[in-house]
């Protein structure tokens, strides 16, 4: 017998949908092991939101009331990486940062802004599909992550409602380039609107930030390379230097190595832990 009444169970409609939408919205790459080997004085915790246990997740709350929002997409990016680039970097770097100073790390989101225009036949091409190393500009396979402005916006307004509600006090998010862009134009309103504390690489540190600085090129590559090399497939690149990889943007993507996508991973992450200090958060 189901006992709720008309307004409850508007409730828990409403609630549902709000989950379904936010698990379509969210998908969430959760393999173990994604953030690479731990280095020394790494906790093997788990600090995924998806995989916590309500005493788990209790226990990590009151410990650092921070959450880690990635920034993903479904995007191009080249044909040696993964669609989901964006999403596997910024999870993977979040790991290691609830890992080392606390803090509960969400699902990635998939969906985000980037420019856009009309192509001659009136489809839209959007972001890498018109770069300079696009030629002809096209739709890039794969790319599948464009919302316009507003909705992004609207989605992450939603994310800070709930995660406000569930008690965390601040966010750090990143990842895609469009995306880190409009979090951070918007961090001082949001700030003020929440009563969280929001954090992401804004102008004091960008100088600093080796994370997702290009597309699909050595910075990119080598983050995948250290992260998820077996997502990687370095031989589907042009073999002549001459031929430039098609929709990449930024240094030569035949010079990554997992070597240097740790070192940048490492900067990353300490320059996350400056940000945390100096908002008095660890
Ligand atoms: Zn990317």
């Amino acid at each position: 017998m189901n006992t709720m009444d008309d307004s409850s169970r508007r409730g828990f409609l409403g609630s549902g949908l709000a989950a379904a939408s936010a698990g379509l919205l969210a998908g969430g790459v959760s393999e173990a092991g994604a953030a690479g080997e731990a280095g020394e004085g790494v906790s093997a915790d788990k600090v995924r939101y998806a995989e916590l246990l309500p005493d788990a997740f209790r226990a990590r709350l009151a410990a650092r009331p921070v959450a880690y929002l990635p920034l993903g997409t479904l995007e191009w990016h080249g044909e040696h990486l993964p669609l989901g680039a964006d999403a596997i970097q910024s999870e993977a770097l979040m790991v290691e940062c609830a890992r080392r100073f606390g803090g509960i790390v969400l699902p990635p989101i998939h969906l985000g802004p980037d420019r856009a225009r009309p192509a001659a036949d009136g489809t839209m091409l959007v972001g890498m599909d018109y770069a300079d190393t696009t030629t002809p500009p096209r739709r890039l396979d794969g790319s599948c992550y464009w919302v316009s402005q507003g909705l992004h916006l609207q989605m992450v307004d939603a994310i800070l409602e709930q995660l406000k509600r569930a008690g965390f006090r601040a966010v750090f998010a990143d990842g895609h380039g469009p995306s880190r862009t409009s979090w951070v134009a918007n961090i001082k309103e949001r700030e003020a609107r929440y009563g969280m504390r929001l954090l992401g690489v804004t102008s004091n540190v960008l100088a600093r930030w080796k994370s997702q600085v290009d597309h699909a090129a050595r910075n990119e590559t080598s983050l995948m390379l250290h992260y998820r090399p077996d997502l990687v497939d370095m031989s589907r690149l042009p073999q002549s230097k001459e031929e430039k990889p098609q929709g990449v943007g930024g240094d030569d993507p035949r010079e990554a190595t997992a070597a240097h996508g740790r070192e940048c991973m490492e900067v990353s992450v300490k320059t996350v832990g400056e940000l945390l200090a100096d908002a008095g958060l660890i």
